[in-house]
């Protein structure tokens, strides 16, 4: 048990990469990508004098051939200790187009292989749920928000209103430390439920947005999976959430080419994701001093980083040539905060 608690301290915070493929029509004659093993990733970042290579080390890479399964199975562990009353956190990094909802949602037409961590994490502890009901009984509740411009958004409104679901008081009531306290709480008790809900939060996170405006990508998007169990022979409760979060693209904009809203928006991204890689790399380095309060999103997450929760900064790169300085610039981020 102890020995148990030492390895959960210490793995308390982990960092993954992911390689996206060449897409469709893609020419996949330069790749950026040198070496790749289980752990470690070398991006070459030469132009046209020879190779320089720079590699990294993290928990895990995947690369472009690994599929939705793979990824999820090595998380579901972490996933499955929300049951044991954990709080999880975890976190797709990285610039648009990289692959973070789909590592986290999927692709637009989504079917049952592609369908990506948060639809198999729910399904995942129903199952448990399911498994464990003679000692345990399980609620289950999920919130789904948006955070853009340092402004928190209920994306589980009904029709744009204000409308509510039911029983969100009750659930409201008896849960403490919820995250987003004014935001629509919905019990769900099956993968169907969570799928109409994914699709109303998308539909409202659309809201707002048009074809040259997609503003999912400057905007972080936050499901939260709130469990509830109660021991059936002592009564006692515990209770766990998880956070899974795509935030919003990490790509630098050139200050000289946007102005107005464009570069509120940038200003702002800039500064919750660094905001967001002070508080890990502080929590990864034991620092006493977390600076939880820089950012809307740390505000909101400061119960489920640190202490006994457990991170996941899954980190996601192009193999693009264009993409080298992002790339590189985000397998820098994940290295300070691993
Ligand atoms: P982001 O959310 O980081 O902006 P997306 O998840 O939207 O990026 O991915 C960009 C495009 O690449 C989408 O068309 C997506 O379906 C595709 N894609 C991303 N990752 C993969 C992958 N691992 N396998 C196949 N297609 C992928
Ligand atoms: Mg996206």
């Amino acid at each position: 048990k102890l020995y148990n608690q030492v390895q959960d301290l210490k793995g308390s915070i982990r960092v993954y990469c992911r390689v996206r493929p060449f897409l469709p029509g893609q020419s996949s004659f330069s790749s950026t990508i040198g070496n790749m093993e289980d752990d470690s990733i070398s991006i070459n970042t030469a132009s046209r004098h020879g190779k320089a290579l720079k590699s990294f080390t993290f928990n895990k890479v995947f690369g472009p051939s690994a599929t939705q399964e793979e990824v999820f199975s090595d998380m579901q562990p972490l996933i499955r200790s929300v049951l044991d009353g954990y709080n999880v956190c975890i976190f797709a990094y990285g610039q648009t187009g990289s692959g973070k909802t789909y590592t986290m949602s999927g692709p637009k037409e989504l079917t049952e292989i592609s369908q990506g961590v948060n639809y198999r994490a729910l399904g995942d502890l129903f199952l448990l749920a399911e498994q464990r009901r003679d000692t345990f009984r399980y609620d289950i509740a999920v919130q789904m928000i948006e955070i853009y411009n340092e402004q928190v958004r209920d994306l589980l409104v009904i029709d744009g209103s204000n409308k509510r679901y039911p029983f969100f008081h009750e659930w409201n009531s008896s849960q403490k430390g919820l995250s987003v306290p004014d935001a629509s709480l919905v019990p769900v008790s099956s993968t169907f439920d969570v799928i109409d809900l994914m699709k109303l939060g998308h539909k409202n996170r659309a809201v707002g947005s048009t074809a040259l405006n997609d503003r999912s990508s400057r905007s972080h998007s936050c499901l939260t999976v709130h469990v509830q169990g109660r021991d059936l022979t002592s009564g006692a409760l515990l209770r766990g959430c998880m956070h899974l979060v795509d935030l919003a693209g990490s790509e630098r904009v050139d200050k000289s080419e946007v102005t107005g809203d464009r570069l509120k928006e940038a200003q702002h991204i800039n500064r919750s994701l660094s905001a967001l890689g002070d508080v890990i790399a502080s929590l990864a380095q034991k620092n006493p001093h977390v600076p939880y309060r820089n950012s809307k999103l740390t505000q909101l997450l400061q119960d489920s980083l640190g202490g006994q929760a457990k991170t996941l900064m899954f980190v996601h790169i192009s193999p693009e040539v264009d993409a080298v300085g992002e790339t590189v610039s985000t397998l820098k981020f994940a290295e300070r905060v691993a």
